[in-house]
């Protein structure tokens, strides 16, 4: 049982799919990035010739958005990473728990999990 762990094969599919996971998400940060710096431009020019609250609030609002994808990508990528290491280690894609393979649905939906969807929904 200790010796369970994924086909070569199938790390390295998930090894390509984690990749191209992480590429999504590093533009998508850089994305978040360059919106939020061009409210801050927008914001400190428009306030000085402006003094309309409802602008001032909605690129607040905007900001605030921006700041919060940026955190939430930063967190999944934080997981990806953890994912590839624990594919490197070939620890990935087997259940700490009762030591089965991890069904590739549900890794390809939550690939950093390190429980078999029975273990994790028995808890
Ligand atoms: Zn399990």
């Amino acid at each position: 049982m200790a010796n369970t762990k994924l086909k070569k094969d199938d790390l390295k599919y998930f090894s390509n799919l984690i990749n191209e996971k992480r590429k999504v998400l590093l533009s998508e940060i850089n994305e978040s990035k360059e919106k939020a710096d061009e409210i801050l431009k927008e914001s400190t020019s428009n306030a000085i010739y402006s003094s309309h609250m409802a602008d001032a609030s909605s690129d607040h609002v905007e900001l605030e958005k921006a700041y919060y994808m940026i955190a939430r990508n930063k967190k999944f990528l934080g997981y990806l990473d953890k994912a590839l290491v624990m594919i490197k280690d070939q620890t990935f894609g087997v259940c700490e728990e009762c030591g089965k393979i991890i069904s590739k649905a549900r890794l390809e939906e939550v690939p950093h999990t390190r429980k078999c969807f029975d273990c994790k929904s028995n808890r």
